[in-house]
């Protein structure tokens, strides 16, 4: 494992615990981006935040980081398949 790796897995052990899990009277931002309309087919992909479940672009994760110290996010990234 690299040593990159190795610091990516510690850095998420030591925030797990600030991580939640979504119930039923959750919101979940999960479509689009908080700032502009990028979405999971966007160029980048969609992060929410998994304290605040706020979905954010690649370009605006930098603002969520600084705004909230958040460090664990899902990455959503799809693309249309054809037939
Ligand atoms: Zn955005």
């Amino acid at each position: 494992m690299s040593e990159a790796a190795a610091a990516g897995i510690q850095l998420a052990q030591e925030n797990a615990a600030r991580a939640k899990v979504a119930g039923h009277a959750d919101r979940v931002w999960k479509d689009e981006c908080m700032f502009c309309f990028c979405t999971p087919r966007s160029t980048g992909g969609l992060y929410v935040n998994l304290s605040t479940f706020q979905g954010f672009c690649q370009q605006h994760l930098s603002l969520d980081h600084q705004r909230t110290g958040g460090v664990l996010y899902l990455h959503q990234q799809s693309s249309k398949v054809s037939e």
